[in-house]
C-alpha cells in the first residue's frame, strides 16, 4: 500500500522508516489493552458520573478477550488483526461501546485491505474508516459528547500530517495531542447521544468516558508504532 501518486507520494517517502507491519500493529492492540487495564478505574469513575459505571469494566473485559484470542492464534495480516479484534469486542462487550468499538475495528480491517504494512497515510485512512463506522453505528456528530469528539480531530490531524509528508512518529504525536484536546473539549459539552444524554444539561462539567478511552487508542498507537 505504498507508492501512491499525488499528495500521498511524499507521505510515503517521508515514512520509509515509519512503516507499521502486522507485528507492530499487534503491539498497538496489546498496548491499548494494557492502557485500558491501567485506566479501567478512571474510565468507570467517569462513566459513574454521567452513565452506568461500566465503561472501564466493559472495555477491560473486551480487550482481555481480544488479547487471549490473538495469543492463541497470532494475526497474519493487519486486516486479520483488526477483524478479529472487532469480532471479539462485538461478542464480549455489551452496552454502547461494544458495537461502537467493534464496528470501528471491522471497518479498519476492510480499509487495511490486503496490505502487509501501513504507512502514515494508510493509518489515516484506516482510522478515518473507524470514525465512519462509529458514525454509521451511533449517529454521533461533533459536539455530542462522545468518542467522536476525540477520534475525529485525531483522524484529521493524521490526514494533515500524511499530506505534509511527516514521519509516522511525528504524525502520531500530533494525533495524540489532537485527541487529548478533543477529550478535554467534551467536559463542557451537553451529551446528545448515549446514556449521558438522559442527564441533559447535568451532563456538562464531566469528561466523556468514550472520548477518554479512544484517546488511549491513539496513545497506544504512538507508543507502539513510533
Ligand atoms: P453504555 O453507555 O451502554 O453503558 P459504555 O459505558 O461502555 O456503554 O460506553 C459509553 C460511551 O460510549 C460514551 O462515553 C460515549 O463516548 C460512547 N457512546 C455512547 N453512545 C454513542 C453514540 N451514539 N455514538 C458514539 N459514541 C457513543
Ligand atoms: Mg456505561
Amino acid at each position: 500500500m505504498v507508492g501512491r501518486p499525488g499528495a500521498y507520494a511524499r507521505a510515503a517517502l517521508g515514512n520509509l522508516t515509519g512503516m507499521a507491519d502486522t507485528g507492530a500493529l499487534y503491539a498497538w492492540i496489546r498496548e491499548f489493552a494494557r492502557l485500558i487495564e491501567e485506566h479501567k478505574d478512571l474510565l468507570t469513575e467517569l462513566d459513574s458520573a454521567i452513565g452506568d459505571a461500566d465503561h472501564g469494566s466493559n472495555l477491560h473485559r473486551g480487550m482481555t478477550a481480544v488479547v487471549a484470542a490473538l495469543e492463541k492464534e497470532p494475526p497474519e495480516t493487519p486486516a486479520d488483526l483488526f477483524k478479529r479484534t472487532g469480532m471479539t469486542l462485538v461478542s464480549t462487550v455489551g452496552g454502547a461501546s461494544g458495537p461502537l468499538y467493534g464496528t470501528a475495528f471491522l471497518r479498519m480491517s476492510a480499509a487495511a485491505g490486503a496490505g502487509e504494512t501501513l504507512d502514515g497515510a494508510d493509518l489515516a485512512k484506516v482510522l478515518r474508516a473507524a470514525l465512519e463506522g462509529v458514525v454509521a453505528r451511533g449517529k454521533a456528530q461533533a459536539g455530542d459528547k462522545t468518542m467522536y469528539d476525540a477520534l475525529a480531530p485525531a483522524v484529521l490531524s493524521l490526514e494533515e500530517s500524511a499530506a505534509a509528508g511527516q514521519p509516522l512518529a511525528e504524525a502520531l504525536d500530533a494525533a495524540v495531542r489532537a485527541a487529548e484536546q478533543g477529550r478535554e473539549s467534551t467536559i463542557a459539552m451537553v451529551a446528545r447521544k448515549g446514556r449521558a444524554s438522559y442527564l441533559g444539561e447535568r451532563s456538562a462539567g464531566h469528561q466523556d468516558p468514550g472520548a477518554t478511552s479512544v484517546t488511549l487508542l491513539l496513545v497506544a498507537a504512538s507508543a507502539a508504532l513510533s
